[in-house]
């Protein structure tokens, strides 16, 4: 902390000695420091929380009695499935299923367009083969089950089949199955 202490001050007496222009942008850069730290240690404090013990079925177009349920199943090169296939048509809203930070969004061989979510408990929520993102959403991005994260597609290794959205839920301890926590919306305006 007294290291973050002192950068904060560094910083700031950069800010007020230089020319305006830099003042300027500077003063952004201080700013955005304050703003990191304020979200790492809201993140810390959710992370401090007991994990979520009911998770809200990111679609509004299915209902988990409608599920079926894929967890363990085999894969053609040996693995099993460590989550859940919820298909979907391709664009259909994927909302949060839980409060949390959005902790990475990017692309992988497997997952295609992915988005990773971290919640109470340092649960870590994977959402994938998404088709797009919305603008705008990034790293650090505060969510919650109204906030949509992404869009239903078939990227990575679903190209070419039917469009879902994989969801998976990693604890400390390793992947879980999501199903028996997963529950269905309340009616909203949005439903
Ligand atoms: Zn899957």
């Amino acid at each position: 902390m007294r290291a973050f202490g002192k950068f904060a001050v560094v910083l700031a007496g950069i800010a007020l000695l230089s020319p305006a222009p830099a003042r300027a942008s500077l003063r952004e850069d201080v700013a955005g420091f304050f703003h990191g730290i304020a979200v790492h240690f809201r993140m810390l404090r959710l992370a401090a929380q007991p994990p979520d013990s009911v998770l809200i079925l990111p679609l509004r177009t299915t209902r988990v009695h409608r599920l079926y349920d894929s967890w363990g199943a085999g894969r053609p090169d040996g693995r099993k499935h460590q989550g859940q296939d919820l298909f979907a048509p391709r664009g259909t809203p994927v909302y949060s299923a839980t409060t949390g930070y959005v902790t990475r969004i990017g692309e992988n061989r497997l997952g295609g367009l992915t988005v990773w979510v971290m919640g109470a408990g340092r649960r870590v929520y994977y959402y994938a083969h998404l088709d797009r993102y919305p603008e705008g959403l990034k790293a650090n991005d505060r969510v919650d089950t109204g906030t949509v994260i992404g869009y239903v597609g078939a990227t990575g290794n679903a190209r070419g089949g039917k469009p879902h959205l994989h969801f998976g839920v990693y604890t400390l301890q390793g992947p879980i199955n999501p199903m028996p926590l997963l529950r269905d919306p309340g009616r909203t305006p949005s439903f």
